[in-house]
């Protein structure tokens, strides 16, 4: 996404030399959102990018890994020889963390490519018995998938709650529902001790199953209560427990990682080395907004990175001043019939506020409220649940750093930007 983002918005913005797009990957560039939705059920055949490589004198070279940079030379080491260049682009994107133990055993499953959708699908199609490991963003909506095509599903998850990583307790307490609403059993707090054939084994320690669904966690006996031990029926088991830049290609090559294995780019998203630059999933880069470095594994950063690359790509040959990247983050999500969006960054902000109340009617957000120097509110996050609107509007308040009334901002009827003071 972000490498053939770049090429387009560098031919966009008028870049009149030769680009060439190298992945790894042997299919035409490609979405990856609708591999956990439409592709996964089969209403979709693939997610190819609506973009004309030709038309637009870009040079793909599919199918090729680049195993090495070599600064110096100003060269790639890929399989087919190396490859020079004159500015370069990483994005690499990220792979899914795997269980230990568990990669390459028949029947693991991880979702992260077209091909990986591919090989689920029939798995969907067999109404399956299927463990989920981790009910993190990819686990909701697989499993919203799987129970979608009517198979019996247990969710697996280490910590005490959906999201335990990314959302505080309070927020992710209506989303636990949701997995049993749908049929699906969570059981949290358990983790994974083997993979056998078959069946998922739980480790000793205490899970707690927070509702009982239709999935092969219930069938095996257990209601609400202790869960270590357990065995699991499990004719697939699906890995999502999160990714890590895909960066490991890069050790050697002098270029700058962060303890997440992320590239640390700057303001402007250049690397460490000289003519090289970093974006998507792959890369960190400091946040003006937030005070922070942010790492965003999201769909929009990947489209909203490469204008920024290729701005100051162009205006490094032009010897003009370069762009900053400070984005408000933004992602979505469609799990368990509801559409779940997200806009801003949350951490640091003390204030939570509800507009509307998750146990009624259709819709609701969170509000995270930062005190500014003046004592004032400031917006700096919102999470939307079947309310688009909140978040059109709160992504615009926060890049404008705009002041919220907390009591008007409380009132799911009045709109959100008309609760600015
Ligand atoms: C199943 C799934 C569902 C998602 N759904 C949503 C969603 O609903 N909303 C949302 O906001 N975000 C979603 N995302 C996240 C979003 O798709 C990513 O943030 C986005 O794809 C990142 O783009 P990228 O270009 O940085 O990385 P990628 O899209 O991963 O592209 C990186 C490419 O680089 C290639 N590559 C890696 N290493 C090498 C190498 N050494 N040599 C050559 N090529 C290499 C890879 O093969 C890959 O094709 C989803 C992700 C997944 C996996």
């Amino acid at each position: 996404m972000a490498g053939s983002q770049t090429a387009v918005a560098l031919r966009d913005q008028g870049f009149t030399g030769s680009l060439t797009l190298i992945g790894a990957e042997p299919h035409q560039p490609y979405d990856r959102p609708p591999l956990s939705k439409a592709v996964l059920l089969g209403n979709a055949e693939g997610s190819a990018l609506d973009v004309d490589f030709e038309a637009i004198d870009v040079e793909l070279h599919l199918g090729r890994e680049v195993s090495g940079l070599r600064p110096d030379a100003h060269e790639l080491d890929t399989e087919a020889g190396p490859v020079p260049y004159d500015t370069l682009v990483v994005a690499t994107g990220a792979e899914p963390l795997t269980l230990p133990g568990t990669e390459g055993v028949k029947g693991v499953h991880l979702l992260r490519t077209l091909d990986d959708a591919r090989r689920l699908r029939p798995v969907l199609e067999r109404k399956h018995d299927i463990v989920v490991v981790g009910a993190g963003w990819i686990g909701a909506e697989f499993a919203t998938a799987a129970r979608q095509a009517g198979c019996a599903v247990t969710v697996v998850e280490a910590a005490d709650r959906p999201l335990a990583g990314v959302l505080p307790a309070e927020v992710t307490a209506p989303m636990a529902g949701w997995y049993t609403e749908s049929g699906a059993s969570l059981i949290t707090g358990a983790r994974v001790a083997a993979v056998e054939p078959g069946a998922v084994v739980l480790a000793e320690s205490a899970g707690v199953e927070t509702g009982v669904g239709t999935g092969p966690g219930a069938r095996a006996g257990a209601g609400a209560g202790g869960a270590g031990g357990r065995r699991l029926n499990a004719d697939a088991v699906v890995v999502g427990v999160g990714a890590r830049p895909a960066t490991r290609w890069l050790a050697g090559s002098g270029i700058a990682l962060g303890p997440d294995g992320s590239i640390t780019a700057d303001e402007r998203l250049r690397t460490t080395l000289p003519d090289v630059h970093a974006v998507g999933d792959c890369a960190s880069f400091p946040s003006r907004r937030y005070g922070r470095r942010l790492l965003v594994h999201h769909w929009d950063n990947a489209l909203q990175g490469p204008r920024t690359v290729a701005a100051n790509v162009l205006r490094d040959l032009r010897g003009e001043p370069p762009l900053s990247y400070d984005p408000v983050p933004y992602f979505w999500s469609e799990q368990f019939g509801r559409f779940v969006q997200y806009a801003g960054h949350h951490e640091g902000a003390g204030t939570l506020v509800w507009r509307g109340d998750p146990a009624v009617g259709s819709g609701w957000s969170v509000l995270w409220l930062r005190t500014a120097d003046d004592g004032r509110h400031v917006l700096a996050a919102v999470l939307a649940v079947g309310r688009p609107r909140d978040v059109t509007q709160g992504r615009r308040l926060i890049e404008a750093g705009a002041r919220l009334d907390p009591a008007r901002a409380a009132d799911p009827g009045v709109p959100l930007k008309a609760a600015v003071e």
